[in-house]
């Protein structure tokens, strides 16, 4: 059932108190319900979006240009996939383990611990089994496979079925303002709704699902008012916040289009191999190039004319025969795990009186050579193979190592900050999503990331979250 504070009972308990009801949270919940487990899944938005709950997403950036943190997420049931586009791909095998000489972007479990997740999170994300992905050549490249959810809003599709079940109570406009504990395990967390009705719920388990920068923030001011057990003592929340940087990389004049597989929205993929990234020091890096209008394949061959006379006239001739056809070549690109790109707390206060939070957020050397590497080597692709040719930005053809700052400057994607380790030395959740130092405390969402590959995130959270569902279940049943 879906109710409002001042419509639910004064006394709430449940076996799993879920904060947050995004694609984490409510994947949790359904699959908890769906093993008869009662859930209190409490949410700080309502139905539909409100200025009252979105302003307390207010927040200032620091570092390089970010989007306003108020319009980078949504908070109303169901999240951010209110308004995300739905792209999405497991991350690569190979992501999971260290990339050379970067030992923090190991995960400490391997693809093997979210793969048997794989058909129930295409299910719910309602895709089409994915083609796999195909070496070309000895390019150093692959052309890999993306995946296109409807897009699934999570809060739209399940809001019946939550509304149906009794052993789920929704709490809408429940904003968590605070924690009971003993020892090391939370008993009871406080929310309140934006007209002061407070109420107390009362769980065995508790899991934050508040997004990749909330879940940083709420943690930092629960530990800052003495609200987390005391045997949490992590010095690392907030800390290896990532983001995928977007960018332009260049055009690309097509003269064999047989060549790509541009999929019904004009759009083709392609990505480093594993053996290229080691070779090029470089890290994940998705490419994709999406075809424009003709009119825009002659201004970039009357562009290439004056910057490159040789390729322009090349293009022209291909345009003679009436083959050319322009895309444009974007990239995004995997992130390395910093210690100073981190979320912590402002002066600032939002309507509950929680600090808001500041994002501080810098792109590096790593960046530049990610992208400025992998897109050399489809520029290469192209022209070894004939395929067309590539115009790449002017910023990619300079010396130097800083990175301009760009239109699209991420991809709403906010990763890290809660990161999942083998020890509470190098992380804040363990392989389950269990906060160190606290016995049922989770955490569910991209804040657990340690590293990210250069996949969307929503599809491993999803796979995250069906596996702390079975976690949760089997814990219960042992301790039962
Ligand atoms: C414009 C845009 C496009 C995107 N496109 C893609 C894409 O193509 N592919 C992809 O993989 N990802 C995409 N994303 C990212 C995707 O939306 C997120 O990865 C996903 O929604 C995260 O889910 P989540 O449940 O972890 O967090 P959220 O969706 O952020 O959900 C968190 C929930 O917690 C609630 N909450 C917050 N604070 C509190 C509190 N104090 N108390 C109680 N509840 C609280 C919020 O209201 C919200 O409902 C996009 C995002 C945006 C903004």
């Amino acid at each position: 059932m879906i109710l409002t504070l001042d419509q639910s009972p004064e006394t709430l308990s449940a076996d799993v108190c879920i904060i947050g009801a995004g694609a984490a949270g409510i994947t949790v919940a359904r699959k908890l319900m769906q093993q008869s487990r009662s859930v209190i899944l409490c949410e700080a938005g309502g139905l539909d979006f409100a200025d009252e709950s979105q302003s307390n997403y207010q927040g200032q950036v620091e570092g390089n240009a970010y989007y306003d943190l108020e319009i980078a997420r949504l908070r109303y049931f169901g999240g951010s996939t209110n308004h995300w586009s739905g792209w999405c791909r497991p991350l690569d095998e190979y992501d999971f383990a260290a990339k050379k000489d970067k030992p923090l972007t190991a995960w400490p479990i391997s693809i093997d611990a979210v793969e048997p997740y794989l058909k129930e999170t295409r299910e719910i994300l309602e895709l089409e089994t994915g083609v796999g992905d195909q070496v070309l050549g000895s390019s150093g490249l692959k052309r890999v496979a993306f995946e296109f959810s409807p897009p699934v809003r999570f809060g739209e599709k399940y809001q019946v079925e939550l509304e149906q079940q009794k052993i789920i109570k929704v709490l809408l406009n429940a904003n968590l303002v605070g924690t009971e504990f003993d020892g090391r395990r939370i008993t009871a967390v406080k929310v309140r709704d934006y007209h002061g009705n407070e109420r107390l719920v009362r769980a065995r388990n508790f899991v934050l699902a508040c997004g990749g920068i909330e879940n940083s923030r709420l943690l930092l001011w629960l530990q800052r008012i003495g609200q987390l057990p005391a045997t949490v003592q992590t010095g690392l929340i907030g800390r290896y916040w990532m983001e995928h940087p977007h960018a332009p990389v260049g055009d690309v004049v097509i003269t064999s289009p047989h060549s790509f597989k541009f999929n019904d929205i004009a759009l083709d993929f392609f990505a480093p191999t594993k053996a290229f990234m080691e070779s090029h020091s470089t890290l994940n890096c998705q490419l994709y190039l999406k075809t424009t209008k003709y009119g825009g394949a002659k201004e970039v061959i009357a562009d290439l004319l004056c910057t490159a006379p040789a390729v322009g006239e090349w293009a022209m001739r291909q345009l003679g025969k009436d083959l050319a056809c322009v895309a444009q070549l974007k990239a995004a690109w995997e992130q390395e795990p910093v210690h100073a790109n981190r979320i912590t707390l402002d002066d600032k206060r939002d309507a509950f009186g929680i600090p808001r939070a500041v994002l501080h957020w810098t792109r590096n050397a790593q960046d530049l050579r990610t992208v400025r590497e992998t897109t050399l080597a489809f520029a290469k692709h192209c022209a070894r193979t004939d395929i067309g040719r590539v115009r790449l930005a002017d910023w990619l053809t300079k010396t130097g190592n800083d990175l301009p700052d760009f239109d699209e400057m991420g991809g709403y994607h906010h990763m890290g900050g809660t990161r999942m380790a083998a020890s509470s030395e190098a992380g804040v959740v363990d392989a389950n999503c269990l906060v160190f130092g606290s016995d049922n405390f989770y955490l569910a969402g991209s804040s657990v990331f340690p590293s990210v590959g250069h996949a969307n995130p929503t599809f491993t959270i999803v796979q995250l979250s069906l596996r702390l569902a079975d976690h949760l279940r089997k814990q219960m049943a042992a301790r039962a």
